[in-house]
């Protein structure tokens, strides 16, 4: 069976000046033909620079050829894809490189098993046994810088053997290790020749070349001479005897039998098994392993990537963390106020010529409306409690010298107490003849009392000093008047936002016409409850209909709701236009943390192109022994993936500690949600800006890779 059939195979070298104007042409094979059949064994000799490793980089698959025509097992090579070549590699062909190629830091055992790993064999048994066959059991924990030149050499000898290849290439086997061991290695060539593997092997030793069946002699990038070794069988012999024992119990797999073997496998494989392949746990361990390996060696720079990350992460997860505080504590601070609360109020939105509501004195809430309301709710039983609201502002509250500003001053009615569910720890809320009589009573939050009762006394019964400053006629006056406590409103708490204690009402109609001053028949607004949530609806329309039959305004205006003078919304409404504003707060603050994970993102891009870079003859090696691009792209990617997702759990330990510690003052809500998201988020990155690096490492073609300095 023929291996290799090459025809007129010539390969030029073009090199680039520094200034890339100008270029020199190396003509480095200059028309070759040869046929290599099953079980040769083939010495190249030549003197250097003679196009000796560049003819067996392309009879190994390694390199492509300018010209000329290459069949591999009958197939012609110049066709066929990036990844059949590698499958080729792979099954067939073993490496033994001038400069062993072991990798760093890897133990023997590992280096050896290597190509099996990319076949998805891996296998620690078969790599030992291998290494015992070349004198090595015991060194099986050994990293290559502990061991001889001839060592590292018997090494990747190992590694060539571990595919079961049908054919061996070593370039140089001999070319750095001393006479003694490279007469054991010759040895080794020969028992496996004679086991049935096809050698080739370049020399520009003639005593090494002495050892092959076939010497080939190539001067300036063309074969000169093609024959046969005389001297095969007493050399060999002669050496055997010599040499150590050797027992080589290997037995080379015949190509025929590959080949059915081969036509089978080709039969099942499809992309998608290929896909579950790279989920083949061994695989996936072994990746994670060289991931870490390659993390490890270079902490520092590793910690700084993780770090990078880690900010960008902690940010986004801080940030969400205050969003979604500020969200929810608006969210109870609307729904504190109660659920089934429908606020009627003016639109200061709706232009006032429009929808019949010309007359201005229809534009707003009156006392009017709030009695055809009253007058409504008798027969109405869904809606269970009205009444005005009217606030004022820069109320001063004071008692025997004690002064104190009063946030929240409202003038209210006395079903207001039902409205919002009021409850008064002592005393008792103003009574409805209050209410008509205007009379000057109020109840105070506790806020307010523990800062005018200094003595802590029961202020019920109490009469307190109210201030405010009213505009009268352009000017500011400062108006006071005496009140007389009649309720401590309970303990509410604070909401994150503001103190709900912070405040004083007392009757809308004391604070109309005796003490905020402004008169006539405005009102701010009107709270009306239901008395359940299904009647919202039913509610809603009514008093819309009521407040447009004073306004002369015809029902069939009432759909376009921005045009009508008033607004009439319940809670879930507000608390949704309040959402949207909290909305495009989340919405800054998770830009400011995207960008900031984008900063680490390119943090990972980079550790990851310097990281392909310093491992360029790593993975031309990888891809020499059969790694497919897919493989090359996963194993940077889990490594990138690896950064990331340290980078995500310390940035989201960072961030979760961050938030617990803001709580302490704002509101910030830490949701699993958000730890899940912030991982699944790193992985993102990791995939986004690793996947550029890591394609760029497995597009390299592994010769180029290997020959990279
Ligand atoms: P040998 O192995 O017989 O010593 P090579 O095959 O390595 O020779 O090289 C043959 C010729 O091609 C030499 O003149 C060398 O300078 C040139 N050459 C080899 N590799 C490259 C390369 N990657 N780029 C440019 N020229 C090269
Ligand atoms: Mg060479």
């Amino acid at each position: 069976m023929r291996i290799l059939e090459l025809k007129d195979i010539k390969k030029r070298y073009i090199i680039r000046s520094k200034d890339k104007n100008s270029y020199t042409t190396v003509e480095a094979l200059n028309g070759v033909d040869l046929n290599i059949e099953e079980g040769e064994y083939i010495a190249i000799i030549g003197p250097s620079g003679s196009g000796k490793s560049t003819l067996m980089q392309i009879m190994g698959l390694l390199d492509q050829p300018t010209s000329g025509k290459l069949l591999f097992l009958g197939e012609d090579i110049s066709q066929v894809s990036d990844d059949r070549l590698c499958w080729y590699r792979k099954n067939y062909i073993g490496f033994v490189f001038q400069f062993f190629n072991l990798l760093a830091r890897t133990t023997t055992v590992d280096n050896v098993n290597l190509p099996l790993i990319y076949q998805r064999k891996s296998s620690l048994d078969k790599a030992k046994s291998l290494l015992k066959l070349v004198g090595l059991e015991n060194r099986f924990n050994h990293v290559p810088s502990q061991l001889s030149g001839g060592q590292q050499q018997r090494v990747s000898i190992a590694r060539a053997l571990v595919n079961d290849p049908a054919i061996i290439f070593a370039d140089e086997p001999t070319g750095n290790i001393n006479q003694e061991q490279s007469r054991e290695v010759m040895n080794y060539f020969y028992k496996l020749n004679q086991q049935g593997t096809s050698i080739v092997l370049v020399t520009h030793d003639p005593r090494v070349a002495k050892h092959a069946k076939r010497i080939i002699t190539i001067v300036d990038g063309k074969i000169v001479s093609d024959r046969l070794n005389p001297d095969f069988d007493t050399v060999n012999n002669q050496d055997l005897v010599t040499s150590s024992n050797i027992d080589l119990n290997f037995k080379s797999l015949s190509i025929s039998s590959r080949l059915d073997l081969s036509k089978n496998k080709k039969k099942t494989k499809s992309e998608t098994s290929y896909l579950k392949s790279l989920i083949n746990p061994t695989f996936l361990k072994e990746n994670i392993k060289v991931a870490l390996k390659a993390l490890f060696t270079n902490k520092f720079r590793t910690s700084l990537s993780i770090l990078g990350i880690s900010m960008g992460i902690s940010a986004v997860v801080t940030m969400v963390a205050l969003g979604e505080g500020a969200r929810q504590s608006i969210k109870a601070q609307w729904e504190s106020l109660g659920t089934n609360v429908v606020q009627i109020r003016r639109n200061f939105r709706a232009s006032s010529n429009k929808g019949g509501a010309s007359n201005s004195k229809y534009s707003f809430i009156s006392e009017e409306d709030l009695k055809d309301l009253q007058k409504l709710q008798q027969k109405l039983p869904q809606i269970e409690a009205i009444s005005p609201e009217l606030s004022g502002s820069g109320v001063i509250a004071s008692y025997q010298g004690n002064s104190w500003s009063v946030s929240s001053f409202t003038g209210v009615g006395e079903d207001y107490k039902r409205v919002r569910d009021t409850k008064v720890e002592s005393g008792r809320f103003f009574t409805q003849k209050e209410e008509q009589e205007r009379q000057r009573v109020c109840l105070i939050g506790r806020t307010v009392y523990e800062n005018i009762f200094k003595n802590r006394i029961n202020p019920v019964g109490k009469y307190i000093y109210l201030t405010v400053n009213i505009q009268k006629k352009k000017k500011t006056i400062r108006f006071s008047s005496k009140f007389k406590v009649v309720g401590l409103l309970s303990y509410q708490g604070s909401d994150g936002w503001q103190d709900k204690d912070d405040r004083v009402l007392i009757p809308y109609t004391t604070a109309k016409y005796r003490f905020l001053g402004g008169g006539g028949q405005k009102l701010g607004t009107i709270s009306l409850k239901t008395r359940s949530q299904e009647d919202l609806e039913l509610v809603k329309n009514r008093v819309a209909l009521q407040l447009a039959t004073r306004r002369n305004i015809s029902p069939s205006m009432l759909k376009d709701e921005k045009e009508l003078p008033f607004r009439i919304q319940d809670m879930t409404q507000m608390i949704e236009r309040f959402s949207s504003s909290t909305n495009t707060m989340s919405t800054l603050l998770g830009i400011v943390a995207l960008i900031s994970l984008f900063v680490g993102g390119i943090g990972i891009m980079n550790i990851m192109l310097v990281s392909v870079k310093e491992r360029t003859r790593e993975i031309g090696l990888r891809k020499a022994l059969g790694a497919r691009r897919q493989d090359i792209l996963f194993q940077f990617i889990v490594e990138s993936i690896i950064v990331s997702l340290l980078g995500g759990i310390v940035g989201t330990c960072i961030g979760v500690g961050v938030s617990l510690f803001v709580s302490l003052w704002w509101l910030a809500v830490v949701s699993w949600w958000i730890v899940g998201i912030s991982i699944l988020f790193s992985l993102f990155t990791a995939v986004l800006f690793g996947y550029w690096p890591a394609k760029q490492a497995s597009r390299l073609s592994p010769i180029e890779a290997l020959r990279y300095e």
